[in-house]
Protein backbone atom coordinates (compact mmCIF):
# COMPACT_ATOMS: atom_id res chain seq x y z
CA UNK A 1 0.00 0.00 0.00
CA UNK A 2 1.14 3.54 -1.01
CA UNK A 3 1.24 5.66 2.10
CA UNK A 4 0.58 8.96 2.14
CA UNK A 5 2.75 10.41 4.60
CA UNK A 6 5.92 12.15 3.12
CA UNK A 7 9.11 10.86 3.18
CA UNK A 8 7.17 7.07 3.46
CA UNK A 9 6.99 6.12 -0.28
CA UNK A 10 7.90 2.36 -1.62
CA UNK A 11 9.58 0.95 1.76
CA UNK A 12 6.76 -0.79 3.51
CA UNK A 13 7.09 -0.13 7.62
CA UNK A 14 5.38 -1.93 10.09
CA UNK A 15 2.79 0.01 11.66
CA UNK A 16 3.32 0.00 15.57
CA UNK A 17 0.63 -1.11 17.34
CA UNK A 18 1.30 -1.37 21.07
CA UNK A 19 4.16 -0.91 23.97
CA UNK A 20 4.77 -3.24 26.29
CA UNK A 21 7.94 -2.26 28.22
CA UNK A 22 11.01 -2.70 26.08
CA UNK A 23 9.03 -3.61 23.20
CA UNK A 24 7.12 -2.58 20.38
CA UNK A 25 4.61 -4.77 18.56
CA UNK A 26 3.42 -4.54 14.97
CA UNK A 27 0.56 -5.11 13.75
CA UNK A 28 0.97 -8.52 12.33
CA UNK A 29 1.92 -9.26 16.18
CA UNK A 30 6.03 -9.52 15.85
CA UNK A 31 8.23 -8.01 18.60
CA UNK A 32 10.96 -6.24 18.34
CA UNK A 33 13.12 -5.58 21.39
CA UNK A 34 13.91 -1.38 21.28
CA UNK A 35 17.40 -1.84 22.27
CA UNK A 36 17.96 2.14 21.05
CA UNK A 37 14.54 3.80 22.31
CA UNK A 38 14.21 4.69 18.74
CA UNK A 39 16.30 7.42 18.18
CA UNK A 40 17.45 7.34 22.21
CA UNK A 41 13.95 8.62 22.85
CA UNK A 42 12.29 5.85 25.01
CA UNK A 43 14.03 5.72 28.45
CA UNK A 44 11.18 4.32 30.09
CA UNK A 45 10.12 1.55 28.10
CA UNK A 46 6.99 1.97 26.15
CA UNK A 47 3.82 1.52 28.34
CA UNK A 48 5.21 3.53 31.93
CA UNK A 49 1.91 3.65 34.25
CA UNK A 50 2.53 7.01 36.04
CA UNK A 51 3.57 8.74 32.81
CA UNK A 52 0.36 7.40 31.01
CA UNK A 53 -1.96 8.41 34.25
CA UNK A 54 0.30 11.91 34.44
CA UNK A 55 -1.27 12.78 30.70
CA UNK A 56 -4.52 11.18 31.27
CA UNK A 57 -4.70 13.21 34.94
CA UNK A 58 -3.65 16.94 33.08
CA UNK A 59 -5.80 15.85 29.77
CA UNK A 60 -8.60 15.16 32.54
CA UNK A 61 -8.05 18.83 33.63
CA UNK A 62 -7.24 20.98 30.90
CA UNK A 63 -4.79 20.28 27.93
CA UNK A 64 -3.92 23.69 26.35
CA UNK A 65 -3.70 27.59 28.30
CA UNK A 66 -1.64 29.35 26.16
CA UNK A 67 1.88 30.44 27.43
CA UNK A 68 1.03 34.21 26.57
CA UNK A 69 -1.95 33.91 29.23
CA UNK A 70 -1.01 31.18 31.54
CA UNK A 71 1.69 29.17 33.18
CA UNK A 72 0.55 25.27 34.26
CA UNK A 73 1.52 23.86 37.18
CA UNK A 74 2.85 20.63 35.23
CA UNK A 75 5.22 23.38 33.60
CA UNK A 76 5.89 24.94 36.87
CA UNK A 77 6.80 21.78 38.34
CA UNK A 78 8.82 20.64 35.83
CA UNK A 79 11.14 23.77 35.76
CA UNK A 80 11.73 23.22 39.70
CA UNK A 81 12.50 20.09 39.31
CA UNK A 82 15.16 20.58 36.17
CA UNK A 83 16.71 23.08 37.95
CA UNK A 84 17.11 21.52 41.08
CA UNK A 85 18.86 19.00 39.69
CA UNK A 86 20.89 21.06 37.43
CA UNK A 87 24.55 21.80 36.98
CA UNK A 88 25.60 24.76 38.82
CA UNK A 89 24.36 28.34 37.89
CA UNK A 90 21.31 26.77 35.71
CA UNK A 91 18.47 28.70 36.86
CA UNK A 92 16.14 28.48 34.07
CA UNK A 93 13.76 26.71 31.77
CA UNK A 94 12.52 27.23 28.55
CA UNK A 95 9.84 24.27 27.72
CA UNK A 96 9.87 23.29 24.10
CA UNK A 97 8.63 20.87 21.85
CA UNK A 98 11.74 18.94 20.66
CA UNK A 99 14.94 19.28 20.09
CA UNK A 100 15.38 21.30 17.29
CA UNK A 101 13.66 23.88 18.51
CA UNK A 102 15.41 23.95 22.07
CA UNK A 103 18.67 23.95 19.97
CA UNK A 104 17.21 27.06 18.03
CA UNK A 105 15.94 28.83 21.15
CA UNK A 106 19.70 28.22 22.85
CA UNK A 107 20.88 29.99 20.18
CA UNK A 108 18.59 32.92 19.67
CA UNK A 109 19.08 33.12 23.91
CA UNK A 110 23.03 33.58 23.31
CA UNK A 111 22.28 35.96 20.25
CA UNK A 112 19.49 38.60 22.80
CA UNK A 113 22.18 37.84 25.75
CA UNK A 114 25.12 39.82 24.21
CA UNK A 115 22.80 42.72 22.79
CA UNK A 116 21.68 42.96 26.45
CA UNK A 117 24.79 43.35 27.60
CA UNK A 118 26.01 46.02 25.42
CA UNK A 119 28.13 43.61 23.21
CA UNK A 120 26.37 44.06 19.68
CA UNK A 121 29.20 42.99 17.68
CA UNK A 122 29.31 39.11 19.03
CA UNK A 123 27.47 37.29 16.65
CA UNK A 124 29.68 33.98 15.46
CA UNK A 125 28.41 30.66 16.84
CA UNK A 126 31.17 27.68 16.73
CA UNK A 127 30.53 24.06 16.52
CA UNK A 128 31.94 20.88 16.09
CA UNK A 129 32.88 19.10 12.65
CA UNK A 130 31.22 16.30 14.03
CA UNK A 131 27.71 16.51 15.33
CA UNK A 132 24.23 16.94 15.11
CA UNK A 133 22.38 19.53 16.60
CA UNK A 134 18.32 19.22 14.31
CA UNK A 135 17.11 19.61 11.22
CA UNK A 136 15.94 23.14 11.33
CA UNK A 137 17.63 26.02 9.42
CA UNK A 138 19.15 27.35 12.50
CA UNK A 139 20.26 24.19 14.07
CA UNK A 140 21.03 22.35 11.14
CA UNK A 141 23.85 25.11 10.08
CA UNK A 142 25.53 24.41 13.63
CA UNK A 143 25.42 20.57 13.16
CA UNK A 144 28.71 19.34 11.30
CA UNK A 145 26.94 16.68 9.22
CA UNK A 146 27.98 17.38 5.36
CA UNK A 147 25.29 15.31 4.20
CA UNK A 148 22.64 16.67 6.26
CA UNK A 149 23.96 19.99 5.53
CA UNK A 150 24.54 20.01 1.36
CA UNK A 151 21.52 20.37 -0.15
CA UNK A 152 20.47 23.22 2.00
CA UNK A 153 23.84 24.88 2.43
CA UNK A 154 22.42 28.32 0.50
CA UNK A 155 20.15 29.19 3.11
CA UNK A 156 22.26 28.24 6.08
CA UNK A 157 23.52 30.94 8.27
CA UNK A 158 27.57 31.39 8.73
CA UNK A 159 28.70 28.85 11.38
CA UNK A 160 32.23 27.70 11.75
CA UNK A 161 33.13 24.30 12.29
CA UNK A 162 36.36 22.79 14.89
CA UNK A 163 37.38 19.53 15.03
CA UNK A 164 35.39 17.04 17.26
CA UNK A 165 37.08 15.17 20.10
CA UNK A 166 37.59 12.13 18.93
CA UNK A 167 40.07 9.57 20.27
CA UNK A 168 39.50 6.63 18.82
CA UNK A 169 40.18 8.14 15.06
CA UNK A 170 42.36 10.90 15.70
CA UNK A 171 44.13 10.31 18.76
CA UNK A 172 47.92 9.94 17.39
CA UNK A 173 50.49 7.19 17.95
CA UNK A 174 52.32 7.89 21.04
CA UNK A 175 50.06 10.81 22.51
CA UNK A 176 48.01 10.32 25.73
CA UNK A 177 44.43 10.88 25.74
CA UNK A 178 44.45 13.79 27.86
CA UNK A 179 47.04 15.62 25.38
CA UNK A 180 44.82 14.51 22.84
CA UNK A 181 41.74 16.35 24.25
CA UNK A 182 44.14 19.52 25.20
CA UNK A 183 45.30 19.48 21.59
CA UNK A 184 41.41 19.34 19.59
CA UNK A 185 40.37 21.52 22.60
CA UNK A 186 43.20 24.41 21.52
CA UNK A 187 41.44 24.56 18.30
CA UNK A 188 38.40 25.36 19.73
CA UNK A 189 41.09 28.93 21.07
CA UNK A 190 42.31 29.08 17.64
CA UNK A 191 39.22 29.71 15.70
CA UNK A 192 38.11 32.11 18.01
CA UNK A 193 41.24 34.49 18.19
CA UNK A 194 41.26 33.78 14.16
CA UNK A 195 37.73 35.45 13.87
CA UNK A 196 38.39 38.09 16.63
CA UNK A 197 37.28 37.02 20.43
CA UNK A 198 34.80 39.74 20.42
CA UNK A 199 32.56 39.00 17.86
CA UNK A 200 32.30 35.57 18.98
CA UNK A 201 28.67 34.46 20.75
CA UNK A 202 28.93 30.88 21.22
CA UNK A 203 30.21 27.38 21.22
CA UNK A 204 27.98 24.66 20.87
CA UNK A 205 28.63 20.62 21.91
CA UNK A 206 27.14 17.48 22.33
CA UNK A 207 28.94 16.22 25.74
CA UNK A 208 28.23 12.30 24.13
CA UNK A 209 28.04 12.55 20.26
CA UNK A 210 25.26 10.64 19.54
CA UNK A 211 24.00 10.51 15.80
CA UNK A 212 26.48 11.14 13.88
CA UNK A 213 29.29 9.23 15.62
CA UNK A 214 27.82 6.41 17.99
CA UNK A 215 28.07 7.76 21.25
CA UNK A 216 31.23 9.23 21.47
CA UNK A 217 32.12 10.90 24.54
CA UNK A 218 35.50 13.22 25.11
CA UNK A 219 38.31 12.35 26.62
CA UNK A 220 38.89 13.47 29.99
CA UNK A 221 40.01 16.96 29.95
CA UNK A 222 38.44 18.03 26.74
CA UNK A 223 35.64 20.14 28.30
CA UNK A 224 37.47 21.23 31.23
CA UNK A 225 39.93 22.84 28.87
CA UNK A 226 36.78 23.99 26.59
CA UNK A 227 35.34 25.53 29.90
CA UNK A 228 38.44 27.63 30.44
CA UNK A 229 38.64 28.78 27.11
CA UNK A 230 35.40 30.46 26.66
CA UNK A 231 35.42 31.81 29.78
CA UNK A 232 38.66 33.40 28.80
CA UNK A 233 37.05 34.84 25.64
CA UNK A 234 33.65 35.86 27.17
CA UNK A 235 32.11 33.00 24.83
CA UNK A 236 29.02 30.88 26.18
CA UNK A 237 28.97 27.51 26.27
CA UNK A 238 25.88 25.69 25.15
CA UNK A 239 25.74 21.78 25.66
CA UNK A 240 23.52 20.10 23.51
CA UNK A 241 22.06 17.20 25.70
CA UNK A 242 18.88 16.55 23.19
CA UNK A 243 20.35 12.99 22.91
CA UNK A 244 22.88 12.52 25.40
CA UNK A 245 20.82 13.90 28.51
CA UNK A 246 17.76 12.91 31.13
CA UNK A 247 20.08 9.96 32.81
CA UNK A 248 21.07 8.29 29.00
CA UNK A 249 24.46 8.59 30.05
CA UNK A 250 23.98 7.79 34.29
CA UNK A 251 23.97 10.99 35.34
CA UNK A 252 20.88 13.27 34.74
CA UNK A 253 23.06 15.66 32.73
CA UNK A 254 25.99 14.07 31.21
CA UNK A 255 28.22 16.96 31.45
CA UNK A 256 28.30 16.37 35.44
CA UNK A 257 30.67 13.61 34.19
CA UNK A 258 33.12 16.12 32.04
CA UNK A 259 33.45 18.13 35.60
CA UNK A 260 31.81 21.21 33.93
CA UNK A 261 29.05 23.75 33.94
CA UNK A 262 27.42 24.62 30.55
CA UNK A 263 26.12 28.37 30.41
CA UNK A 264 22.93 27.27 28.06
CA UNK A 265 21.88 23.48 28.03
CA UNK A 266 19.32 21.45 25.63
CA UNK A 267 17.20 18.37 26.38
CA UNK A 268 14.41 16.62 24.31
CA UNK A 269 14.31 12.81 23.76
CA UNK A 270 14.52 11.55 26.97
CA UNK A 271 12.46 14.18 28.63
CA UNK A 272 9.51 13.26 26.75
CA UNK A 273 10.54 9.49 26.81
CA UNK A 274 8.60 8.92 23.50
CA UNK A 275 5.50 9.76 25.44
CA UNK A 276 5.33 13.55 24.44
CA UNK A 277 6.80 15.66 22.26
CA UNK A 278 8.99 17.85 24.51
CA UNK A 279 12.45 20.02 24.42
CA UNK A 280 13.61 22.10 26.95
CA UNK A 281 16.55 24.93 27.01
CA UNK A 282 18.09 25.33 30.64
CA UNK A 283 19.79 28.71 31.00
CA UNK A 284 22.08 30.08 33.91
CA UNK A 285 20.78 32.77 36.06
CA UNK A 286 23.46 35.38 34.67
CA UNK A 287 22.36 35.06 31.03
CA UNK A 288 18.55 35.27 32.15
CA UNK A 289 19.26 38.04 34.57
CA UNK A 290 20.83 40.31 31.75
CA UNK A 291 17.42 39.81 29.68
CA UNK A 292 15.18 40.30 33.17
CA UNK A 293 16.96 43.52 33.67
CA UNK A 294 17.52 44.76 30.03
CA UNK A 295 14.64 44.54 27.89
CA UNK A 296 12.70 42.00 30.26
CA UNK A 297 12.10 39.08 28.01
CA UNK A 298 13.78 36.70 25.62
CA UNK A 299 11.96 37.48 22.01
CA UNK A 300 11.31 34.08 21.14
CA UNK A 301 7.99 31.80 21.39
CA UNK A 302 6.04 29.34 19.95
CA UNK A 303 2.33 28.23 19.72
CA UNK A 304 3.08 24.79 21.72
CA UNK A 305 5.66 25.91 24.00
CA UNK A 306 5.07 25.17 27.52
CA UNK A 307 2.22 22.78 26.58
CA UNK A 308 0.65 21.61 29.29
CA UNK A 309 0.56 17.85 28.27
CA UNK A 310 3.57 17.99 27.07
CA UNK A 311 4.90 18.99 31.05
CA UNK A 312 3.03 16.57 32.59
CA UNK A 313 4.66 14.05 30.65
CA UNK A 314 8.14 15.65 31.37
CA UNK A 315 7.30 15.94 34.42
CA UNK A 316 6.40 12.40 35.40
CA UNK A 317 9.53 11.00 33.41
CA UNK A 318 12.18 13.34 35.76
CA UNK A 319 10.37 12.25 38.76
CA UNK A 320 10.75 8.33 37.68
CA UNK A 321 14.26 8.76 36.83
CA UNK A 322 15.01 10.25 40.15
CA UNK A 323 12.57 8.50 42.52
CA UNK A 324 13.03 5.25 41.28
CA UNK A 325 16.29 5.78 41.48
CA UNK A 326 16.79 4.92 37.38
CA UNK A 327 19.88 7.03 37.45
CA UNK A 328 21.70 3.87 39.41
CA UNK A 329 20.46 1.71 37.49
CA UNK A 330 21.48 2.92 34.36
CA UNK A 331 24.86 2.86 35.46
CA UNK A 332 25.00 -0.71 36.77
CA UNK A 333 22.88 -2.12 33.26
CA UNK A 334 25.53 0.10 31.53
CA UNK A 335 28.15 -1.90 32.85
CA UNK A 336 26.26 -5.11 32.12
CA UNK A 337 25.88 -3.95 28.28
CA UNK A 338 29.28 -2.69 28.02
CA UNK A 339 30.65 -6.14 29.03
CA UNK A 340 27.91 -8.07 26.57
CA UNK A 341 29.40 -5.97 24.01
CA UNK A 342 32.78 -6.70 24.74
CA UNK A 343 32.71 -10.08 25.38
CA UNK A 344 30.18 -10.38 21.93
CA UNK A 345 32.29 -8.06 20.09
CA UNK A 346 35.80 -7.29 21.74
CA UNK A 347 37.11 -9.94 18.80
CA UNK A 348 35.14 -9.61 15.95
CA UNK A 349 37.52 -8.69 12.91
CA UNK A 350 35.11 -6.16 11.86
CA UNK A 351 34.20 -4.09 15.29
CA UNK A 352 36.76 -1.65 15.80
CA UNK A 353 35.67 0.03 18.50
CA UNK A 354 33.15 -0.36 21.45
CA UNK A 355 32.76 2.63 23.53
CA UNK A 356 30.02 5.18 25.23
CA UNK A 357 29.18 5.94 28.91
CA UNK A 358 25.80 4.28 30.83
CA UNK A 359 22.80 2.77 28.67
CA UNK A 360 24.45 5.12 25.48
CA UNK A 361 26.65 2.58 23.31
CA UNK A 362 28.20 2.33 20.20
CA UNK A 363 30.21 0.08 18.57
CA UNK A 364 32.02 0.96 15.40
CA UNK A 365 32.28 -1.51 11.96
CA UNK A 366 35.97 -1.67 9.89
CA UNK A 367 36.58 -3.46 7.30
CA UNK A 368 40.39 -3.53 9.28
CA UNK A 369 40.82 -3.44 13.07
CA UNK A 370 44.25 -2.85 11.89
CA UNK A 371 44.11 0.11 10.02
CA UNK A 372 40.75 1.41 10.96
CA UNK A 373 39.67 1.29 7.80
CA UNK A 374 35.85 1.62 7.17
CA UNK A 375 34.00 -0.31 4.67
CA UNK A 376 33.51 1.35 1.44
CA UNK A 377 30.03 3.26 1.51
CA UNK A 378 28.28 1.94 -1.45
CA UNK A 379 27.95 -1.24 0.54
CA UNK A 380 25.30 0.53 2.76
CA UNK A 381 26.56 -1.91 5.87
CA UNK A 382 25.04 0.50 8.57
CA UNK A 383 21.71 0.39 6.33
CA UNK A 384 21.63 -3.29 5.52
CA UNK A 385 22.12 -3.86 10.18
CA UNK A 386 19.42 -2.04 9.91
CA UNK A 387 17.29 -4.24 8.17
CA UNK A 388 18.88 -7.24 9.29
CA UNK A 389 18.39 -6.12 13.09
CA UNK A 390 14.42 -5.41 12.02
CA UNK A 391 13.87 -9.16 11.06
CA UNK A 392 15.70 -10.13 14.10
CA UNK A 393 13.07 -8.46 16.22
CA UNK A 394 15.47 -5.75 17.18
CA UNK A 395 15.41 -2.18 16.95
CA UNK A 396 19.00 -0.57 16.91
CA UNK A 397 19.83 2.63 15.79
CA UNK A 398 23.06 2.09 13.07
CA UNK A 399 24.27 4.96 10.54
CA UNK A 400 27.61 5.60 9.14
CA UNK A 401 29.51 9.52 8.21
CA UNK A 402 32.54 10.95 7.36
CA UNK A 403 33.98 13.48 9.21
CA UNK A 404 37.95 14.91 8.36
CA UNK A 405 38.05 12.20 5.80
CA UNK A 406 37.68 9.16 8.15
CA UNK A 407 34.76 7.34 7.59
CA UNK A 408 32.67 5.06 9.65
CA UNK A 409 29.37 2.79 10.17
CA UNK A 410 28.39 2.97 13.66
CA UNK A 411 25.44 1.26 15.37
CA UNK A 412 24.30 3.43 17.99
CA UNK A 413 22.59 1.60 21.22
CA UNK A 414 20.51 3.26 24.05
CA UNK A 415 17.51 1.21 25.63
CA UNK A 416 15.42 1.83 27.57
CA UNK A 417 16.61 2.42 31.48
CA UNK A 418 14.07 -0.15 32.48
CA UNK A 419 16.27 -3.25 30.50
CA UNK A 420 16.97 -6.13 32.43
CA UNK A 421 19.77 -8.28 32.33
CA UNK A 422 18.29 -10.95 30.71
CA UNK A 423 17.08 -8.49 27.58
CA UNK A 424 21.12 -6.75 27.05
CA UNK A 425 21.65 -10.76 26.46
CA UNK A 426 18.54 -11.09 23.76
CA UNK A 427 19.66 -7.29 22.62
CA UNK A 428 23.40 -8.34 21.87
CA UNK A 429 22.62 -12.05 20.43
CA UNK A 430 19.93 -10.64 18.01
CA UNK A 431 22.52 -7.31 17.34
CA UNK A 432 25.25 -10.17 16.39
CA UNK A 433 23.23 -12.01 14.35
CA UNK A 434 22.19 -9.04 12.77
CA UNK A 435 25.71 -7.95 12.03
CA UNK A 436 27.17 -11.46 10.54
CA UNK A 437 23.72 -11.09 8.06
CA UNK A 438 24.46 -7.47 6.83
CA UNK A 439 28.26 -8.21 6.71
CA UNK A 440 27.30 -12.06 4.27
CA UNK A 441 24.79 -9.79 2.01
N1 LIG B 1 20.44 17.67 19.03
C1 LIG B 1 20.87 16.40 19.12
C2 LIG B 1 22.14 16.11 19.85
C3 LIG B 1 20.12 15.37 18.56
O1 LIG B 1 20.55 14.10 18.64
C4 LIG B 1 18.89 15.68 17.92
C5 LIG B 1 18.01 14.59 17.32
N2 LIG B 1 18.66 13.48 16.85
C6 LIG B 1 18.49 17.01 17.85
C7 LIG B 1 19.29 17.99 18.42
C8 LIG B 1 17.21 17.41 17.18
O2 LIG B 1 16.14 16.97 17.92
P1 LIG B 1 14.68 16.79 17.28
O3 LIG B 1 14.79 15.68 16.28
O4 LIG B 1 13.80 16.48 18.45
O5 LIG B 1 14.33 18.09 16.64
Amino acid sequence: MTSRILGRGAAALPAAVRGEGCYIVDEAGRRYLDGSGGAAVSCLGHSDPDVRAAIHDQLDRIAFAHTGFFTSKAAEELADRLVANAPEGIGKVYLLSGGSEAVEAAIKLARQYYLEIGQPERRHLIARRQSYHGNTLGALAAGGNAWRREKYQPLLVETHHVAPCFEYHFREEGESAFDYGQRVANELETEIERLGAETVMAFIAEPVVGATAGAVPAVDGYFRRIREICDRHGVLLILDEVMCGMGRTGTLFACEQDGIAPDIVTFAKGLGAGYAPIGAMLCSDEIYGAIASGSGSFQHGHTYHGHPLAAAAGKAVLDAILDRDLLHRVRARGEALEAALNAAFGQHPHVGDIRGRGLFRGIELVEDRATKTSFDPARKLHAKIKAAAMAEGLICYPAGGTVDGRRGDHVLLAPPFIITEDQIGELVGKLGRAIDTALAA
